[in-house]
């Protein structure tokens, strides 16, 4: 049975599959003389080639013992665990084990191993496993993952973030995901499901938060930034996510902070940066723990963004101003129409009362009597008691009856300071009883 035991002592012996004839033998007699070692049970072991499995170390007469085998069933049910994921995976996977073993060499304080490896009894497990003095790290790449993804995977890496820090592990995740969900006009980020578990809190998001508690206490803080706050109280918990994809040659790792908020579909954060790109050598730098970030692209970040607040305040309450600027402008112009409206309306009366007076004396008071016509009685009329046409026909079929004396009409209307034809009516009638 192929063990997978490549390695003796924490240091990795590649055997590539092109090895020839004479470099499988070579190796066979540096284990004959008892080079290699079982690193569970410390036995002695051998070299074997197979046509199928190639190079292999083995134990003595094919009885590995049971830490080994142990380990061969977790290294099977990891393999089932990473069926899903790309070929990315492993790529980063092996990186990733690369530059920490390196590290290591020149750290006794820290320790790698896959996690399958340092872990087989867990039901899943970790990509890497690190130690660094006694913090003990799980570190994953999750590939093949959409903003979309199955609820399944979601519920998966949610029960498997929650298994490592059941363990004493602090779990890493580094996501690939193929597109973000930004909406830039709300300064929001829609989350996959298991983001909202998985993401990290970490000394930066402790910086964030600071700031945070201070400018939230303006209540118009999220209107600024047209952003749809899911509730008033938001207690304030920044924490990051970590994107990984291959930029050009490099793999690089993309840090980004956001505000908790929506705890329901769809999840919804605030985003507090653009998320900035750190390769991913820089990512894996260790003091205590994992650095995971750029504290001065951070510092300068926070600023930044305090200044950007302060700027969209600003903003908003200009605008603010300058609308209700406007609106004033607007009443007062109504006001001032309104006004003109009325000195308008009075002027009118004005002239027509002058007009009025004038007809009065040149009528009432003229000491030569003059015949006046039915036309000149009319006018008279359409101006002081707003005769209609109705009206006038009415007045018209009286007037027979008055032996047509349109003076006579004229002089009642004034004597009796008619001011509309309702009002002459009764007086004609009586005048026309009279006559009869
Ligand atoms: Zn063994």
């Amino acid at each position: 049975m192929k063990e997978a035991l490549h390695v003796i002592d924490n240091d990795v012996i590649t055997l590539p599959n092109s090895t020839t004839t004479d470099e499988v033998s070579n190796l066979k007699k540096l284990a004959e003389k008892n080079l290699f070692h079982c690193p569970y049970c410390k036995a002695k072991l051998i070299v074997k080639y197979g046509d199928e499995k190639g190079l292999y170390f083995s134990h003595m007469h094919s009885e590995a013992c049971e830490e080994s085998r142990k380990i061969d069933k977790a290294e099977k049910k990891y393999k089932k665990q990473i069926e899903r994921e790309t070929k990315v995976h492993q790529v980063i996977q092996a990186i990733l084990h690369d530059e920490l073993t390196t590290q290591a060499k020149n750290n006794p304080q820290l320790e790698v191993n896959y996690g399958y490896k340092a872990k087989p009894s867990l039901k899943e497990y970790p990509d890497i496993w690190v130690r660094i003095g006694n913090r003990e790290f799980a570190i994953s790449v999750v590939t093949n993952v959409t903003s979309t993804a199955d609820s399944n995977l979601s519920n998966q890496i949610s029960k498997r973030h929650q298994t490592f820090l059941e363990h004493g592990m602090e779990p890493i995740w580094f996501i690939e995901k193929k597109e973000q969900s930004i909406e830039k006009d709300k300064n929001s980020i829609v989350l996959w499901d298991a983001e909202l578990t998985i993401a990290a809190k970490t000394t930066e998001d402790q910086e964030w938060d600071s700031i945070l508690s201070d400018v939230v206490k303006d209540e118009m803080f999220f209107t600024y930034f047209n952003y749809p706050v899911s509730h008033g109280h938001l207690s304030i918990d920044v924490r990051s996510m970590y994107y990984i994809y291959s930029n050009g040659d490099r793999i690089v790792v993309k840090v980004q902070r956001l505000l908790k908020d929506r705890i329901e579909k769809p999840y919804r954060a605030f985003l507090l940066n653009e998320g900035y790109e750190i390769p991913f050598a820089d990512a894996l730098v260790i003091k205590n723990g994992f650095v995971l970030s750029k504290p001065e692209i951070d510092q300068h970040e926070r600023e930044d963004f305090l200044k950007r607040y302060q700027h969209l305040r600003d903003e908003y309450h200009e605008k603010l101003r300058v609308k209700e600027a406007e609106q004033q402008k607007v009443l007062q112009e109504a006001n001032e129409q309104e006004e003109r409206l009325k000195a308008a309306r009075e002027e009118e009366q004005n002239c027509k009362h002058q007009l009025r007076q004038e007809m009065i004396k040149q009528r009432g008071t003229s000491n030569i009597p003059r015949k006046m016509n039915y036309e000149e009685l009319k006018s008279l009329l359409r101006v002081n008691i707003n005769l209609i046409q109705r009206e006038q026909m009415e007045l018209w079929s009286t007037m027979p009856g008055l032996r047509h004396n349109y003076q006579f009409v004229w002089d009642l209307v004034v004597e009796n300071k008619c001011k509309s034809f309702d009002e002459l009516r009764p007086i004609l009638q009586t005048a026309l009883s009279k006559r009869r």
